[in-house]
């Protein structure tokens, strides 16, 4: 009963911290659900301007899918063709996520897919901490609203934003972590992937880790 009680007061705890990074009129609020419209948080990160990412991107990168979605992919930045398409992950590693996505036996538009800087870094840079910190409110509105059950983050950038932890991805795959009482599960990012192709090894892990998630959500 005590342990209950102290996972809501940390998830209560969790929540407020979202809502404290999101500032006065960060978000636009639905008047009939009192919770943070889709919408207008879109409109706020197609326009924004908060960090230097935002002078040269093409188009904001929001993210996309199911905003009821059990199962969230979270990625580290827009890359090229994410910038022209104002898409998430439409590129090769886009493609690759998708095959990964309807191995799990779901369908692209059943989970929610989105990165944790939403403009495209100049030449695919890693976003720097400051960027990260800059949009972090953007995420942390989006998994807010969506709630998954399970967060998948792709690659070391991503999984560090949930995890923090020194240690190199090939130790933290596959083990689930816990955020904000929400189950996050480490694994390579797609583009890791193509770069490493002839590495079978790297696709096999990245496969157990989904299994692992499957079998979380009880996906057959
Ligand atoms: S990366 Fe995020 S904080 Fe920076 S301009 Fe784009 S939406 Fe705004």
């Amino acid at each position: 009963m005590e342990k209950k009680a102290e996972k809501l007061i940390e998830n209560l705890e969790e929540r407020v911290r979202f809502f404290s990074q999101l500032g006065v009129d960060f978000i636009g609020v639905s008047p009939a659900s009192k919770e943070p419209s889709y919408p207008s948080l879109e409109e706020q990160i197609l326009s924004c301007q908060m960090c230097s990412l935002g002078k040269g991107r093409k188009n904001a990168v929001p993210g996309e899918g199911n905003l009821e979605a059990e199962l969230m992919f979270v990625g580290e930045a827009p890359g090229r063709d994410e910038d022209i398409q104002g898409r998430p992950f439409v590129g090769r590693a886009g493609q690759l996520l998708s095959k990964i996505i309807n191995a799990m036996h779901f369908k692209r538009e059943e989970v929610y897919i989105t990165n944790i800087v939403k403009c495209r870094p100049p030449e695919n840079r890693t976003p720097h901490v400051d960027e990260i910190e800059k949009c972090k409110a953007y995420l942390l509105s989006q998994i807010e609203m969506i709630q998954p059950r399970v967060i998948v983050s792709l690659g070391k950038a991503a999984s560090d934003f949930f995890i923090h932890s020194r240690l190199g991805m090939t130790a933290l795959r596959g083990n689930f972590s816990e955020y904000g009482g929400i189950r996050v599960m480490p694994t390579f990012h797609p583009s890791y992937l193509i770069r490493n192709e002839p590495n079978k090894i790297l696709k096999k892990m990245v496969w157990e880790d989904m299994q692992e998630v499957m079998a979380f959500l009880d996906k057959k």
